[in-house]
């Protein structure tokens, strides 16, 4: 049986699978099994951030499992160490790390240490966690619900209690009351459509949430890692959350979840943990991927690299001006409005036809998350395959 047949019958059917094997990949350069060449202007859903195959990765992780792989996290765990402290000076916030597998893992988490926190502090217990709607903060049964789109809440139920949803940022102040611990947003929706929120009304939630003693949980999951320019978009957007959520483009592939919180004394011993979570393979490649990254953001590069990318989807913005109706998002996590939804999907398959990868997000937006080390040659081939594909409609 080829991979299409095993998949097919060994596989539960939970993803609607794009006909393609890769089979290797370097950069942002994709090869599948017959040969065929790609530009990736996905980076695995905004993961791989240093590229396919980055030499400097491989080569942690190589040296890493050639001594250990695994030992528990009831032991010191060096590279966990030395990645939290990469991970929180790079935020430049007080805080500390807790490491997971997933980005719904880091947001479980998130929502544990915000519920305790409203249940040791204050005298009614706080529980309630507002987010907004057309967020995804994961897949997991709490996170499905913390995640403001009704469609993810068939089946599956009885859900967790206590999340509210807030149609935009504007509208939370209505919804807080006593038991109210946290509010949870993304600082640009992902899944939802790529679409950044506004920093005049980001900062004066923070203000408000403070004022109320309610905690602001940022799910950094999609758009932390630079990917939005800065470490973390809350640096972006000049705020400073009580927790922050991280998992993709931190481990360039390797499976990495990151809860960071400034409230260090909530969780004790006991109160949460993770078999895999942080060991030393994952770690090891988190502390590469975070080096590789902050010597790119400060050499320029990422500027450069960032400029040229947007200014090559503006370009094709204005040429193809009836399809596109508008250009969003924030650094190297952009999209484009596409007139209706039959025509992204016919955009999407074209493209791949013609050697580019690319991906849909919310109803109707073209999404570009390419690896934030993306060579210009490739962007080039990219965006002229792109081009191709769109005048081929
Ligand atoms: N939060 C955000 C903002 C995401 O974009 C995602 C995944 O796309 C998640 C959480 C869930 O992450 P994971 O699939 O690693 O559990």
């Amino acid at each position: 049986m080829n991979t299409q047949e095993l998949d097919k019958k060994y596989v539960l059917p939970t993803y609607a699978r794009v006909d393609v094997e890769f089979i290797s990949g370097k950069s942002a350069t994709l090869i599948d099994s017959d040969e065929k060449k790609y530009i990736d202007f996905t980076s695995g859903i905004g993961v791989v951030s240093v590229g396919h195959a980055n030499e400097r990765v491989n080569k942690a992780i190589t040296e890493q499992i050639a001594k250990i792989t695994h030992i528990s996290n009831l032991y010191n765990i060096a590279p966990q160490a030395k990645a939290a402290q990469k991970i929180v000076e790079a935020s430049g916030y007080d805080m500390q790390c807790f490491f997971g597998n997933s980005g719904a893992e880091a947001n479980e988490g998130a929502i544990k240490i915000a519920r305790k926190y409203g249940e040791i502090n204050g005298e009614v217990k706080k529980y309630k966690i507002i987010t907004l709607n057309h967020s995804f903060h994961g897949r997991t049964i709490t996170t499905v619900k913390a995640t403001g789109q009704e469609s993810m809440h068939n089946y599956f139920g009885p859900f967790p209690d206590g999340f509210v949803y807030a149609e935009n940022i504007a509208q939370i102040e209505s919804l807080l009351d006593n038991h109210t611990c946290a509010v949870m947003i993304e600082l640009v929706q992902g899944e939802g459509g790529v679409q950044p929120q506004d920093k005049e009304a980001v900062k004066k939630l923070e203000k408000l949430l403070k004022s109320r003693g309610v905690l602001l949980i940022v799910d950094e999951v999609q758009t932390g890692g630079y990917r939005t320019g800065e470490f973390l978009a809350s640096q972006v957007y000049g705020i400073t959350p009580d927790i922050v959520t991280l998992a993709k483009g931190i481990g360039g592939g390797v499976p990495i979840g990151v809860v960071m919180t400034s409230l260090k004394g909530v969780l004790s011993a006991g109160d949460h943990g993770s078999t895999f979570g942080g060991n030393y393979l994952s770690t090891v490649a988190t502390c590469e991927v975070m080096d590789i990254l902050k010597e790119y953001k400060e050499s320029g590069d990422l500027e450069i690299s960032t400029l040229f990318f947007n200014q090559a989807v503006e370009k094709l913005q204005n040429k193809y001006s009836e399809i596109f109706t508008q250009k969003v998002g924030i650094g190297m996590m952009c999209g484009l409005r596409v007139k209706d939804a039959e025509t992204l999907t016919k955009i999407i398959t074209n493209a791949k036809e013609n050697g580019v990868m690319l991906l849909k997000a919310g109803r109707n937006t073209l999404r570009f998350l390419p690896p934030l080390t993306i060579t210009k040659e490739e962007m080039d081939e990219g965006f002229k395959n792109l081009d191709k594909a769109i005048e081929s409609l």
